[in-house]
């Protein structure tokens, strides 16, 4: 079993509001809204973040930055939103499973 958070989310093992899935990505809602609308958008394959991604994954982060906006109208984003992509210590990066932040729908608040 693995230790990563996001992996577990994917897998079923830990519950989580999911809004979307498809065979490259997953998508579920952000336990601490810093907006009216934020969820996540992870790759499904375990990849830590932006330092782990090779050429080989060129496509799939192609196909997954293609899903977002698809997502995000569904959420009700139809006017825009904000996407926000962590790496590492020195941006905040709390869960080593790369995600895509997506915020909009009003006011943000807190965020690093
Ligand atoms: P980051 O700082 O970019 O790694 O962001 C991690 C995000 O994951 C934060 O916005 C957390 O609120 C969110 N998060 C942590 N645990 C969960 C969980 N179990 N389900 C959904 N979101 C989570
Ligand atoms: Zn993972």
């Amino acid at each position: 079993m693995t230790d990563c958070l996001f992996c577990r989310i994917r897998d079923g093992e830990v519950p989580a509001e999911i809004i979307y899935k498809d065979d490259d990505c997953i998508a579920f809602k952000d336990i601490h809204p810093k907006a009216p609308v934020h969820f996540l958008v992870i790759p499904r394959r375990h990849i830590e973040n932006l330092f782990d991604v090779a050429e080989s994954d060129v496509e799939l982060l192609g196909r997954i930055q293609l899903a977002i906006p698809q997502i995000a109208k569904s959420q009700g984003l139809d006017s825009g939103f904000r996407t926000v992509l962590n790496t590492g210590p020195g941006g905040y990066q709390e869960v080593y499973h790369m995600h895509y932040h997506v915020l909009g729908g009003g006011q943000f608040t807190g965020f690093n």
